[in-house]
């Protein structure tokens, strides 16, 4: 019956890509058109061990990045599902400036269907949202991050705190910084309004997209510092 209306449905209004707006053919799974779904670029080994950053060779063991080797990283792994290009750079900042449905089902889909191979997400026991400042979640009327939280606590029932962690300080967006400046930029930036809910709890934190890391390790530093076992960083993108 579901199928049915579902198909008469598909009549009058036909499906959409979310992202192209291709009238037709729609993949199911993630209704996406069949170019923007070829567009999307997953990662696969080898990557950095620590912060999951593909390395352009096809071949060979994962082994640590340049930057894993020189920086502290507080976090224990971070991984993303894709490359921030193609797709998921135009879908991205489509979602998170704008409350779209379909599209965010469609990101929401393609997280949870690749988490698993990437990090075994029933490993934690809480999952954290990077949190947006107040005036900002004012400003857009929700944080991406926690839509993306939800999506995985949905597929996994894992418990979602998205209140305890804050963002104290409006830093400049990072998209304008370089490397060292954006690591100064969020420093100070993030509390913890209860540290007890946090201590030898172990963590995924959850983003929409790591770029150099800045936020999230931040983020970590944090978490951990409140006595926080172990805290992993899960991403829909990264920028390579
Ligand atoms: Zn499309
Ligand atoms: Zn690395």
């Amino acid at each position: 019956m579901n199928q049915l209306l579902s198909a008469i449905i598909d009549l009058i209004f036909p499906p959409c890509c979310p992202i192209c707006k291709h009238l037709g053919e729609i993949s199911s799974s993630q209704r996406l058109c069949p170019q923007c779904q070829g567009d999307i670029k997953l990662i696969i080994s080898p990557l950095c061990t620590i912060c999951g950053l593909p390395f352009t060779a096809n071949e060979g063991e994962d082994h640590l990045c340049g930057n894993c080797l020189t920086e502290k990283r507080y976090f224990t792994v971070a991984r993303a599902v894709g490359v921030y290009q193609g797709t998921l750079q135009k879908a991205i900042p489509m979602f998170k400036y704008r409350m779209n449905t379909p599209l965010t089902k469609t990101l929401g889909d393609i997280l949870i269907t690749n988490c698993e191979k990437l990090l075994n997400p029933y490993a934690y026991d809480l999952l954290i949202p990077v949190p947006l400042h107040r005036s900002r979640l004012r400003e857009r009327g929700f944080n991406q991050a926690l839509i993306l939280a939800r999506e995985v606590e949905n597929k996994i029932h894992l418990p979602l705190d998205y209140l305890n962690l804050q963002r104290i300080r409006d830093t400049q967006p990072q998209t304008s910084l370089k490397e060292k400046e954006r690591k100064k930029n969020v420093r100070g930036a993030f509390r913890l309004r209860e540290e007890r809910k946090v201590k030898d709890k172990r963590i995924l934190l959850v983003d929409d997209v790591y770029t150099t890391g800045a936020t999230v390790n931040e983020c970590s530093r944090v978490l951990k510092r409140a006595g926080t076992k172990r805290v992993d960083v899960l991403t829909l993108a990264r920028a390579v």
